[in-house]
């Protein structure tokens, strides 16, 4: 179809030649012309929200195409059940996108806090620069829990700590969990390469401590063993930092139940995830999630039996 096109249009051409040579001379000289042609800049990977006094940007460290989302996000689900949720969301019921995003928050009065580091420390840090920051910036590194994809920024290629100036803050258990895995693991072993030589500078806290005033841990244990949330609260605004409690936005909120497979417990897992969408809806607070679609951030509202993620527009 588009040889027999362009066949035509070559035939058209060819009659009409003095034209032709007069549209190629202008677009010669168009060419030639670099500020014409300037490539359009790459879209930023940050993303800030104001809560309060706290600045909260969220930090894109990468973004890649799985498809096989039935096997990964619908454990028990019918396939009738998985194909109407994934049309009524208007996404494919096989191919999907993943996305990993750290969580920068700054305050006028208080440290910088990096909740989760990405999938590398180049990564991180290209993110980072896109808010006019870098590693040295951050006094804090909070870890949600220790999956790869959130704690793989920590070390650069040449083995130093990636955040040079930081403290560490993660649940007692979810460290104990991991730091006592035998080599041969694939999580225990980049907890040992990237955590544990730094554990000197870690503290470590339950649910309901804080990190900073206004950094508060919430337990959602079941994705691993010491997953947490963090409550951020300034002024009377309110935000929570959901992690890895939900990790598809159509999917996970739909059908909370059905199991994920990156979730250890999923029993727990599933109970977290339901009372966390349900408080969060109920009232009313914005959330970031680390796998949600950049920039991450929305709103949840109950539908049916379940959930809906509602992706911010301009109310942050
Ligand atoms: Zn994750």
């Amino acid at each position: 179809m588009s040889l027999k096109l362009s066949r035509r249009a070559a035939l058209a051409g060819a009659a009409a030649a003095p034209l032709s040579a007069t549209l190629a001379a202008t677009v010669t000289a168009t060419i030639a012309t670099p500020v014409q042609a300037a490539a359009p800049a790459a879209p930023s990977k940050a993303r800030a929200f104001q809560i309060g006094d706290f600045t909260v940007t969220t930090l894109l460290s990468g973004s890649v195409a799985r498809d096989g989302m039935k096997e990964i996000f619908g454990g028990g689900a019918a396939d009738a059940d998985w194909t109407r949720v994934a049309e009524e969301n208007f996404v494919s019921p096989d191919a999907g996108q993943f996305y990993f995003t750290p969580t920068l928050v700054t305050t006028p009065s208080s440290e910088t806090i990096l909740f989760d580091t990405g999938l590398n420390a180049g990564s991180i840090t290209a993110a980072l620069a896109d808010a006019g920051r870098t590693p040295e910036d951050v006094d804090v590194v909070v870890l949600t829990h220790m999956h790869p994809d959130h704690i793989g920024g920590m070390m650069s290629e040449d083995g130093r700590p990636t955040f040079a100036n930081a403290r560490y803050v993660t649940a007692a258990r979810e460290y104990d969990f991991w730091a006592a895995m035998e080599a041969g693991n694939r999580v225990g072993d980049l907890v040992a390469k990237n955590v544990t030589p730094l554990a000197e500078k870690m503290s470590f806290i339950d649910g309901g401590g804080a990190v900073i005033s206004g950094v508060t841990a919430m337990p959602a244990y079941g994705h691993t063993p010491g997953h947490m949330n963090y409550m951020l609260e300034s002024n009377g605004a309110q935000m929570v930092l959901i992690a890895d409690l939900a990790n598809h936005y159509v999917f996970s909120f739909a059908r909370p139940e059905w199991e994920v497979r990156f979730d250890m417990d999923k029993a727990a897992a599933t109970a977290a995830r339901r009372e966390m969408l349900g408080m969060l809806a109920a009232d009313r607070l914005p959330m970031i999630g680390y796998h949600m679609p950049f920039p991450a951030a929305g709103f949840v509202e109950t539908r049916g039996d379940g959930f809906r993620y509602v992706p911010v527009s301009y109310q942050l």
